[in-house]
Formats: C-alpha cells, structure tokens, sequence
C-alpha cells in the first residue's frame, strides 16, 4: 500500500418520472403500470411528422413544487431544448430537454447542494432478451421527466445512498412522483472521481443503478477500482461505465459523449415560459399546496414524542407514509390523552408491523394502506385505551389485535366474544386463588419462607385458568392477602 490519501468525489445525475395524467407534450396516458406494449401512443410521440408537442403544466408544476421545497431558486424565464442524437427508442431524433434554462437552480437536500433540476421526455424502453431481435415499446416515450443534479459535494458511498433515499422520499410526499427505483421510475447515475491533490480527479459515470443498494456498492467498487488504476500509475479515463449488479462490478460502455454532441437548440415549436407570469407558478401559491415534509415531519414527531420513539421507528413513519398518518390519526383519537401513547407506539411498530410482515414480509410498506380498511385508527386507539386501563391483558390485546387485522370489528365486543375482558370481579377470582392455593402447597410454604419469585408462578397458574384474562396485579394482590390470611 502507498502512504498517498486520496479523497472520494461524487455527483448524482436523478431522473424520475413525474406522476401527470399524460404525457410532457401529447395526451397520452401516463401509466407506468400498463404492461400491454404500445398501447398509450398517438403521433405526437410516436415522432409524426406534422405534429405539434403541448406543455404539460401540471409536469412543469411538480418540478417547480421540488424546487421550493428544495428552497432552490425558481426561474423566470425558461424554455426547452431540442437534445438531438439517433437512437431506436428516440422516435424524433432528438429529446426535448432543457439545457441552459432549467427550471430550478441551486437548493440543497439532505445537506447536499444541488446543482439545477430541470424538465424533458422519457424515452421509449427496449427490449433485447428475445430472439434475434429488439424489442421497443413506446409507452414510455415522451413521458415527463425530472432531472436533478447535485454539485461534485457527496464524499461517500453510504451519503450517495442516503441523498437518493431523501429525494425518493420528497418526491413521494410531495405527490409528484410515485419514485420506485425497482420499476425504473427513479434511475440514478453516480459521477465518481478520486484525487490526492485539491484538484478533481477524472470522472467516471455509472449507469443502470436501479436499487439504492447497487448505488452503493457501485460507487464503492468504483472508488476502489480507481484508486487501483492511479496506484499501479494509470489514468483513469473519462467515461460511462455499466453496473452489474450480477457480477459486482462496473463495466465500460462508451467513452463519455460532449453537451456540444447534441446539438442542443431552443425547440421552435414550444413557446418560451415566463414563469412569473403564470399566477399558479408563484412560489407562495406553489408553497400553500406543499404539505408538511420529511424534516418537518422527523422534527415534529421529534418533539411530540421525545423518548417515547425510538430514532428507527420514528424513521418507519417518516417513510412510510401511510404508516405515519395512520399513527397521526391514532393519536388525534386519543383526544390529548397522552399517556396512551407509548403503549400505541409499541403495538403498531411491533405487534401490526408483525402480523403484516408475515403476511408480506417487506413490502408490508406498499400493503399498508389496505390496513385501514380493517382496522380504523378509531377502533386501533379503543384497543390500546383498554391495554392502558388494563381492561385487557397485553396477551389478550395481540389476541384482538389479530382479529381485527383479519376480519376488522370493535375490539371491545371481541374482546368480550373471545372471553378476554379482565375478570376484575372478586368473587369469580377469588374461587380460583382458593383453587390454586390448595393445589400448590409447596410453592405456597416456599413463598411463605420468603421466595417471591413463587408468587410469579401462582399468578401464571391464575392467568392459565382464567385464559389470560384475569388482571395480574389484581390476582397478585389476592393471592398475597390469601396466604397471608
Ligand atoms: P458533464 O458535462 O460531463 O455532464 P457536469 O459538470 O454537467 O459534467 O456534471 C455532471 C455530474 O458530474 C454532476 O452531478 C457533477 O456534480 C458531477 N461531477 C462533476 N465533476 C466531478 C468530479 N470530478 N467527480 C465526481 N463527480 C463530478
Ligand atoms: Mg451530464
């Protein structure tokens, strides 16, 4: 090993696809989740000669929305941008994109500045895995797309991970786009140079990312591999490399292409936008339709609940987030009474997560929403309210729990039904202290000789006859006055 130090440099380029009725510039449908190839197309993005693109509004919108929540500067002048090469799922020859007019500029996410963040079209998706022939389905082409890029600012393989995981999860509260990086709705590219002197290395870019964990362990392999080449005295040369997720590795594609490649020029068939003058485009009008985000979210929930949440669960309801409403909506039926709270935190992250993850082990988080539809957040607070007045041992609440998770219902009349009400009522309990006092003598004299731990036992004998729905400490309190009598 060499003495030298050399320090990781790291730049994402995010595309995501924007969640809009139709397409950037026609009106085809935009549904990511048909599967029927070619079936959402008309000329304009099919590429016909004649045919004239349209601004999608909401598309440019949703950009804008990122860009204040970003606290990025908006623009007020801005137009697109004809991107042209020849590729078969390009049907115009070229893309509309934006050049040197983004939408936004600057902002910053998750302590990573941004560099710009603008709108184009999606291409069309090929296919190559059959026969001797490609495929090309034209669904995706023309569908509106977000690019975001970062400055050369993230330092490591596990912040890259975390600022792609942050800008999924604002897109996703922010509504504009649905992110899922398994269906290609967010790709991300990864620019990775090291250096050992204060100037930038040569920068690679690595493509096909389409899981967090690959944009991890990308960039790492790639951090390593460039170091390897700058130790046995090579250069790193500037490219576009792929990542194999099967193999592990970065692969070389093509030697890295020039902005002035392209060609780029303002599209004549776009007008230009004045942003500013579009009333609906204002920052303060933007600004009222943008809900509470991730780090508001983390900081209130934070502050409401102090110790009483643990950081990673707290996390579980930042980001799933009809998980984090449903416990909102808990707590709002708690009416103020706090001391409820706790005992809910503990049975919707472990006892709900737990019965849903054995239904659907990790992706519970897509399934969650159908929860409520069962278990109202009203009913899910009338169970925990038991469990905090003791009307319900903790057994007999997973017991309800479990019913109302598969069949819905009042947890107090299943409760009752399932016989799990705490029997408080002195006279029945009193009869099977009797019983288990004369069936047990020696745990009794044991106790009697000062061993506390037989008391346990009698009250486990006391929970068995009565099912688990005696109260415990109730039963505990019998049996001491019992021996002591
Ligand atoms: P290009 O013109 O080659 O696309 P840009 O300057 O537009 O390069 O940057 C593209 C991306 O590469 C940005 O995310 C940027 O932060 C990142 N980047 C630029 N220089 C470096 C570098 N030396 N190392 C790592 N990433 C870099
Ligand atoms: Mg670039």
């Amino acid at each position: 090993m060499s003495q030298k130090k050399y320090s990781p440099t790291i730049g994402l380029e995010i595309h995501a696809e924007l969640k809009t009725l139709t397409k950037m510039f026609c009106n085809s449908k935009n549904d990511p989740d048909e599967q029927k190839p070619n079936v959402n197309i008309c000329p304009v993005c099919m590429g016909h000669p004649g045919t004239l693109p349209v601004i999608n509004k909401e598309a440019v919108k949703h950009v804008l929305k990122v860009g204040v929540a970003v606290e990025g500067e908006l623009a007020d002048f801005t137009e697109f941008d004809r991107k042209n090469y020849f590729y078969p799922d390009i049907p115009k020859g070229y893309q509309i994109s934006q050049y040197k007019y983004p939408l936004v500029k600057g902002g910053t996410l998750s302590g990573v500045a941004l560099t710009r963040i603008h709108l184009e079209e999606d291409t069309a998706r090929s296919g190559h895995d059959e026969g001797d022939y490609s495929l090309v389905d034209f669904n995706r082409a023309g569908l509106p797309l977000m690019e975001l890029v970062t400055e050369p600012v993230i330092k490591s393989a596990e912040e890259a991970g975390t600022f792609a995981r942050e800008l999924q999860l604002l897109l996703r509260y922010l509504g504009v786009s649905n992110a899922n990086m398994e269906k290609g709705e967010m790709r991300v590219e990864a620019n990775i140079s090291v250096s050992d002197t204060d100037t930038f290395g040569t920068k690679v870019e690595v493509k096909n990312l389409n899981s967090f964990r690959s944009v991890e362990r990308a960039v790492r392999f790639e951090l390593e591999r460039q170091i390897d080449v700058l130790e046995s005295g090579e250069k790193v040369i500037q490219e576009t490399r792929g990542w194999d997720d099967g193999k592990q590795v970065t692969f070389s594609q093509r030697a890295k292409e020039e902005s002035h490649d392209y060609r780029y020029f303002p599209d004549p068939d776009l007008p230009k936008l004045m942003i500013s003058e579009i009333p609906e485009f204002a920052s303060a009008a933007l600004k009222k339709e943008i809900p509470e985000l991730p780090r508001e979210v983390r900081e209130r929930l934070s502050t409401s609940y102090g110790d009483k949440l643990t950081e990673e669960n707290r996390e579980i309801f930042v980001r799933v987030i009809p998980f984090g409403n449903y416990f909102n909506a808990v707590i709002s039926a708690f009416a103020g009474e706090k001391k409820h709270e706790k005992i809910a935190i503990n049975y919707l992250t472990s006892d709900l997560i737990g019965l849903m993850k054995k239904d659907f082990g990790d992706s519970w988080e897509e399934e969650f929403a159908k929860v409520s539809t069962k278990i109202s957040p009203e009913n899910f607070a009338k169970l925990m309210r038991q469990v905090g007045e003791s009307v319900i041992s903790s057994r007999g609440a997973k017991d309800v729990l479990a019913l109302m998770y598969k069949d819905g219902g009042d947890p107090v009349v299943l409760a009752e039904k399932a016989g799990l009400l705490q029997k408080s009522n002195e006279g029945e309990l009193s009869e099977i202290v009797k019983t288990i006092l004369q069936a047990n003598p020696k745990v009794v004299e044991d106790f009697k000789n000062g061993k506390e731990a037989s008391l346990q036992f009698l009250v486990g004998q006391g929970m068995r006859a009565t099912k688990g729905s005696a109260n415990p400490a109730m039963l505990a309190t019998m049996i001491r006055e019992s021996i002591a009598k």
